[in-house]
């Protein structure tokens, strides 16, 4: 029989008040509902900043060091229930197994490394200038930080959020996305297994429209940290904004790879392709533009349709590329896939859904490759969020670098060179919050600042590392005489 699950609100599993629930289905096999959740409302969400509210003195008194044990525990917790999170996470959302285990085990490594911060939060003493005794700057919480999360790291990129605020004494209300929100359930029951005190976190499933516009509405928040679409996440930065809020986004990327002619174009074309089709081609810094100089052009697309024609897809546990994870996400890529040729780019590998039996049943799509692509067409201005890659054709190093900025978004881009003076020039002026040489554009440390330029990011902010406390941290300076 299907599970049912609850909404986690003040350490307590309820139900919502609207007795509604969603199904989620495997994207691999639709037919599947994997697990049922609470279709949430307004109400429920406000029950939740309640306990959070509630919660927030006791829990931003707490000492670090105590804080960040309750990481630290949850974290461990987690380790060992690597295995049944990854299934979670193929199972709600297609990702192929190594990749949902490593997922995973980031989520983990992120409650380990912010237990650490937790215990060493910063505060500076100064020398007073005048009579005073005692002149210092302390880190305070900023409150009750709203949480708002996507589909495409389900378990990563709630982590990355939620364990910086809880570290700096923050409470948490949480809206995961509404197609994968399991691992975030799981998550809190590690957090509550780890004596998490009631209401410092809470977790409510449901429309985004609903639940996460009350989270931003409601005078109980005082932080807005937002990941998802560009189109979605600018209405929330507007909103958050009048409301008075703190605001955090992160938004779509068109990133690109450039390669310039004293590339080996075999490895250019796996770059690209890592950074294009690996997760489904669904990560925020997928690779979506390569930019080729014209004299390892025919080469390097010669070796990316091999590359792309050899994936096999289909099922995440025992396939390199699983499917889309929604019939919309799958839609919308087969949707660009037309626009694409319409537009007169060449459809050179995929285009497609694949055929066999493996594949008979699901939202998978074949790795696609365009040639001819033009930089005003949509499909090298937009973002797809499936594994497509389109390759633009360029005379020099000016020309690429121009072609690589020339996109609203500016997440993460990279370059693939063996030429020192190019590389270094990429670095200067690709208007990107993630630059790479010789590297693909996906795949980010965790004790590094992560966001972007341009329409990807709010830009005041970033997440992951030290700067991911800063967000959910507010300086006080004191003069103690
Ligand atoms: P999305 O449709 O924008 O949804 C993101 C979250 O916002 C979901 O929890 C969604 O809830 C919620 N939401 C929807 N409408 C809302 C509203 N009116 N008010 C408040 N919340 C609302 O994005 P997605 O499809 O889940 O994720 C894919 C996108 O995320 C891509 O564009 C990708 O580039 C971006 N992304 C960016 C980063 C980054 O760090 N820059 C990282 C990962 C992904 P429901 O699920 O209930 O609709």
């Amino acid at each position: 029989m299907t599970e049912t699950r609850a909404n986690y609100v003040n350490g307590e599993w309820v139900s919502s008040e609207s007795g509604e629930t969603i199904d989620v289905e495997n994207p691999a096999n639709p037919s599947e509902i994997v697990a049922r959740y609470q279709q949430s409302n307004a109400a429920d969400a406000a029950d939740a900043v309640d306990a959070a509210v509630e919660a927030q003195d006791d829990w931003a008194t707490t000492p670090g060091p105590k804080r960040g044990r309750i990481l630290r525990e949850a974290g461990t917790i987690l380790q060992e229930r690597k295995d049944e999170l990854t299934d979670s996470l193929v199972a709600e959302e297609g990702k192929a197994r190594p990749e949902a285990a490593g997922e995973v085990q980031r989520a983990i490594d992120i409650f380990h490394y912010f237990a650490v911060k937790a215990a060493d939060l910063g505060g500076t003493t100064k020398s007073p200038s005048g009579r005073q005794k005692n002149l210092y700057i302390r880190q305070e919480p900023v409150g009750v930080a709203a949480l708002i999360t996507p589909w495409n790291y389900p378990v990563a990129i709630p982590v990355w959020k939620l364990a910086p605020a809880l570290a700096a004494g923050n409470t948490v209300v949480l809206k995961p996305a509404s197609q994968a929100p399991g691992v975030v359930l799981d998550v809190a029951e590690a957090l509550d297994e780890a004596g998490l005190p009631d209401g410092v976190f809470n977790v409510v499933t449901g429309p985004g429209s609903e639940v996460g516009s009350e989270f931003i509405e409601n005078e109980g928040t005082d932080a807005v940290s937002f990941t998802g679409s560009s189109h979605v996440g600018e209405m929330v930065y507007e909103q958050a904004t009048d409301a008075g809020k703190r605001v955090q986004t992160e938004l779509g990327g068109k990133n690109p790879t450039l390669v310039t002619d004293s590339a080996d174009p075999a490895e250019a074309a796996q770059i690209v392709a890592n950074g294009g089709f690996g997760t489904t081609g669904q990560s925020c810094t997928g690779c979506s533009r390569a930019i080729v100089h014209e004299d390892v052009y025919d080469d390097f697309v010669a070796a990316l349709v091999d590359r792309a024609e050899s994936i096999d897809v289909g099922p995440g546990n025992d396939h390199e590329m699983g499917p889309q994870a929604s019939e919309s996400e799958l839609k919308g890529t087969l949707d660009y896939i037309e626009i694409a040729q319409d537009e007169g780019a060449t459809l050179v590998a995929g285009g497609g859904q694949p055929e066999g039996e493996a594949v008979e049943e699901g939202y998978f799509v074949e790795p696609t490759v365009f040639t001819d692509v033009e930089s005003d067409m949509r499909i090298a201005q937009e973002e797809v969020f499936g594994p497509v890659v389109g390759v633009l054709k360029v005379s020099d190093f000016e020309e690429g670098l121009s072609v690589a900025n020339d996109v609203p978004y500016g997440l993460s881009a990279s370059i693939v060179t063996d030429d020192h003076t190019e590389a270094n020039r990429f670095i200067d002026e690709a208007e990107a919050g993630v630059v790479k040489v010789n590297e693909k554009t996906t795949g980010l440390e965790l004790h590094v600042p992560f966001g972007g330029f341009k329409r990807s990011s709010s830009e005041t902010w970033r997440e992951q590392g030290d700067a991911g406390l800063d967000f959910y941290t507010i300086e006080k300076t004191v003069y103690d005489n």
